[in-house]
């Protein structure tokens, strides 16, 4: 049967309906209130992606005697000389801007302190306490306020709807439109613009143990590097030492027991229940994020691992009482599974977080291809090496606003519609439809395989022999999700199909990742190789970026420019 797209028409089509993407629509939607901005998502508005699930905070310099040049400084510290620093700076400065908008015009409310002041806490990696947030669930805050806003707006949704593919203007102009995916009815949706926004929020969810919400498997990175879009540092992915470990079979596994538990002076123990951290870093337990669970993985790897294959927090010398009030949320996270953190041990190991590599793109949000614009956990950039904690949503939020503006400016000027590639759109139909109706793929055992060749051979210890290991593995399970068809014939809310269409660019962006890490000759960061373990000269930093070449993907090394400040000096120097 052959599939024909039902067409509809937008000015502004975001994809996502995180922190980016609602940002994006309230302020296209501010900017130009005739414009009409359609929101799809694959799930539904407001109750999917990672914003909802930020637990710490959000990064702002507010308080006397923090400033946007010490934000600055400690995210390119942080970033290790990596970041595009055009793109740190838009990110501390309207961070500044975004907070008071998120307070004052979109009602949300944020802890405070005894004098009426927004309370901001401490986090990994800064040297002030600058972390907006409301008690540890900051993100439903956000997120619920976004969403309301929204919805009693004029702004369509397509909820239930996965992007599919980019599709190019048949006269090679920039991007016409994309194919989506009504998951409910199974039906293909053509959806022309004028100007798209990719915010489908990245996520690392090809590793055995990750954080991210299900609804995120790389599709917008995948759609990005089909399209030939450039993506910068994708070796780069952030794991959170203590993921926690249910056993097999629950999503529990990989959620993340919090940074404070350490930070309060919680313990790590092997298997004979010693501390080891002291031995890894003198920070011990309160080194940061990267240096932690690289330990963590080296302790497991020299046969000191817990019966289910990771270590264990220990609270308890804390005093069970205390640890019980003051870290309520884990503890019943804990209990729910059957452990307990305040008077007990609790089993962990390192969970992927946050990617921070993505679509190269400018401050105003724009990309390398006309009329796409992106923001939020699809970009790449802003962190360099390493994502400080608070500063995730605080980009998804600067840029997504950034974004609505810039593609509501652009729009106004062009009120045309490009028209489809229909070689493009062929294509994107037949990737998508093509499976259906044909014998079935074991997409267990190739989910299974893809998180134990990523966790194992491009995960939190790196070398080359694994990385090669990791190439042929990518390219067998590639050519396994391309085998694999779906003989049940139902287009509705077909999980096993989405499932396909979710493997193939999970493969396809672990294929982007391992060429990155490959070409990364250096550590740095969230990168680690153990055949070079040291860090190259700063002053001659480069990123790498990643391209589509042919069947199989291309890696350049490009100069950081250093447009701010140079390795060795510091705004705070210039500021005093
Ligand atoms: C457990 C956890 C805790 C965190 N805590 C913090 C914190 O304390 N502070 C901080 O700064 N950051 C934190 N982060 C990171 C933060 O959540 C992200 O940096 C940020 O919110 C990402 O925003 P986004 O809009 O880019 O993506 P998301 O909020 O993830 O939204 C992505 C959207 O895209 C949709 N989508 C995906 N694929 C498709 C498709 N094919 N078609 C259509 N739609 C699609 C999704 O359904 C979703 O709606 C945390 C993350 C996790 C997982």
């Amino acid at each position: 049967m052959r599939t024909v797209p039902t067409t509809i028409e937008t000015d502004i089509l975001i994809l996502g309906s995180g922190g980016a993407g609602l940002f994006a629509a309230l302020h296209a939607k501010k900017a130009a209130p005739e414009l009409e901005v359609t929101v799809a998502v694959k799930g539904l508005l407001g109750k999917c992606g990672c914003t909802r699930m930020v637990q710490g905070g959000y990064n702002v310099a507010l308080a006397p005697g923090d400033s946007v040049e010490r934000h600055f400084m400690d995210t390119i510290e942080g970033g290790k000389w990596l970041n595009n620093q055009e793109l740190a700076w838009t990110l501390v400065t309207e961070a500044q801007v975004r907070i008071r908008e998120l307070e004052t015009e979109l009602g949300c409310f944020f802890d405070r302190n005894p004098d009426g002041s927004v309370h901001q806490k401490a986090f990994a990696g800064q040297t002030f306490d600058r972390t907006v947030h409301k008690g540890d669930l900051t993100g439903i805050e956000i997120i619920n306020r976004l969403s309301e806003q929204v919805w009693r707006r004029d702004v369509r949704r397509l909820e239930d709807h996965r992007a599919l593919e980019l599709i190019p203007a048949a006269d090679g102009s920039g991007l016409a439109g994309v194919l989506m995916l009504d998951m409910r009815t199974g039906i293909p949706v053509l959806v022309r613009a004028r100007a798209t926004l990719l915010a489908t929020g990245g996520g690392p969810t090809m590793y055995k143990f990750h954080t991210p919400s299900g609804d995120k498997t790389c599709d917008g990175l995948a759609m990005a590097l089909r399209a030939g879009l450039p993506l910068r540092d994708m070796e780069m992915v952030q794991f959170h030492p203590t993921g926690l470990l249910a056993g097999a079979g629950t999503r529990m596994t990989g959620t993340v027991l919090e940074e404070g538990l350490r930070g309060a002076g919680g313990y790590l123990l092997d298997a004979s229940q010693e501390r080891f951290m002291q031995h890894y870093d003198p920070r011990a337990e309160r080194a940061t994020r990267d240096v932690v669970s690289r330990s963590i993985m080296r302790r497991i790897r020299d046969g000191h691992a817990t019966p289910h294959g990771g270590v264990y927090i220990q609270m308890s010398h804390l005093g069970p009482a205390d640890v019980a009030a003051k870290f309520k949320g884990m503890v019943e996270r804990c209990a729910d599974c059957g452990f307990d953190l305040a008077g007990g041990l609790v089993e962990v190991i390192p969970t992927a977080h946050y990617m921070m590599g993505g679509v190269a793109f400018r401050p105003g949000c724009g990309t390398a291809l006309p009329r796409l614009y992106a923001a939020g956990e699809d970009t790449g950039g802003v962190h360099g090496a390493n994502r400080l904690g608070g500063n995730g949503v605080a980009n998804s939020t600067v840029f997504g606003g950034l974004a609505g503006s810039a593609m509501a400016r652009a729009v106004r000027g062009a009120r045309t519609l490009a028209e489809p590639d229909p070689h493009g759109v062929e294509a994107g139909l037949a990737r998508a439809y093509g499976p259906l109706g044909r014998p079935a793929g074991d997409l267990e055992a190739i989910r299974e395989a893809l998180y134990a060749t990523m966790w194992d051979d491009v995960g939190i210890l790196r070398d080359a022999a694994g990385l090669a290991r990791a190439g042929e593995r990518l390219d067998g399970l590639a050519a396994a999700v391309a085998e694999a068809g779906i003989p049940d014939g139902d287009r509705r809310y077909n999980l096993t199909w989405m499932d396909r269409l979710n493997l193939e660019n999970l493969v396809l962006v672990s294929q982007a990742i391992r060429a990155a890490a490959l070409a990364r000759t250096d550590s740095r960061g969230a990168h680690f190789r153990e055949d070079f373990p040291e860090t190259s000269d700063l002053a001659t930093s480069h990123y790498t970026v990643v391209r589509r070449a042919g069947d199989g993907l291309d890696v350049t090394m490009e100069p950081v420019a250093f447009t701010h400040v140079r390795p060795g000096a510091s705004l705070l120097d210039a500021a005093a």
